[in-house]
């Protein structure tokens, strides 16, 4: 069914950059973001930079994670978040550099195999679960050690709208950002105390490298752009319709997380997916008239 455009979704919806306020909401805060070399991670690593916060791009692409880190005044460190001991010489940089972590971005995801339940190799689903969900406790556990005591902080885990409704993402990568849900709900419940704060964000339907190579492999269309993605998750993925999300928006909500705004704000899961997990816009005629 071709439902009516309302309004045109650039009149409604401003672009997240047009919102950008002035005022630095981090100033002299002290970040760490994992998988903050491209897509999700290098905007919000850009953004948290421009809000006046010192940020630390962990990540496994060097030359990209390090020219970023660069421009923004930044460090970089290599990071594999699946070995611990990466993901705590992270958090050790960020305590060498300035003394102190304020904000602890868990963001590092791969999308991992997909294919039929009855197929699953267990040893690729181990794969990706020790970067999705190991990847993520290692940043808690090593991010809470550095906080607690030291004036508490702000958690921020990625999750996913595939947490939320299923038939999103393959089988694996489902489970992980669900059980990224469940760990920062109880990670929140025991740090809270000491005033760190832990919450997620699920981002739906960005065209990040992740989410086009993965329409490219599943359509078989190699030259698959970025923008054809976004084009197809406005138009099927979105309430908002026409308007897909980009990298700025969940680097928007992740700002708010990390700042004192949010500060009553704790195992909190804010989804960044245009009304597309909570309500269905199939019926829409019954508002006509
Ligand atoms: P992306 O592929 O552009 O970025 C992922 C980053 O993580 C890359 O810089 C990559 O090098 C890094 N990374 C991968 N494995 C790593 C490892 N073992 N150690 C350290 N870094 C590693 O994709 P993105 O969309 O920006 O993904 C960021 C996060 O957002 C992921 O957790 C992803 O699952 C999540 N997410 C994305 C979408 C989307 O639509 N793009 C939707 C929901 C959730």
């Amino acid at each position: 069914m071709n439902l009516p455009t309302l309004v045109s979704p650039g009149d409604l919806y401003m672009d997240a950059n047009a919102q950008r306020s002035d005022k630095k909401r981090l100033v002299n805060k002290v970040a760490v973001i994992t998988g903050g070399a491209r897509g999700i991670g290098a905007a919000t690593a850009k953004l948290l930079a421009e809000n006046g916060a010192h940020v630390v791009v962990a990540d496994i692409l060097d030359e990209l994670g390090k020219s970023l880190a660069d421009s923004i005044g930044g460090q970089y460190i290599h990071c594999d978040v699946a070995n611990e001991a990466d993901v705590e010489s992270a958090v050790r940089l960020a305590l060498v550099w300035k003394g102190k972590l304020d904000i602890m971005f868990n963001n590092a995801g791969i999308s991992g195999p997909g294919g039929s339940i009855t197929n699953l190799k267990m040893e690729e689903m181990s794969a990706l679960l020790s970067i999705n969900v190991n990847g993520v406790v290692h940043g808690i556990k090593h991010a809470s050690r550095a906080m607690i005591g030291n004036g508490g902080g702000s958690i921020v885990c990625t999750s996913s709208s595939a947490a939320i409704m299923g038939g999103l993402a393959s089988h694996a990568y489902t489970l992980s950002k669900e059980a990224i849900l469940g760990v920062a709900r109880s990670s929140a419940c025991e740090l809270g105390v000491h005033g760190i704060r832990v919450n997620c964000v699920s981002p739906h339907g960005v065209p990040t490298e992740m989410l086009v190579s993965a329409y490219r492999k599943f359509l078989g269309k190699v030259d698959m752009r970025p923008e054809e993605v976004g084009q197809i998750v406005g138009e099927n993925g979105s309430l908002l319709r026409g308007r897909s999300a980009s990298v700025d928006d969940v680097a928007q909500a992740v700002l708010f997380l990390a700042s004192n705004e949010s500060g009553f704000v704790t195992a909190h899961n804010l989804v960044v997916d245009g009304g597309f997990t909570s309500a269905s816009n199939q019926m829409s005629f019954i508002y006509q008239g």
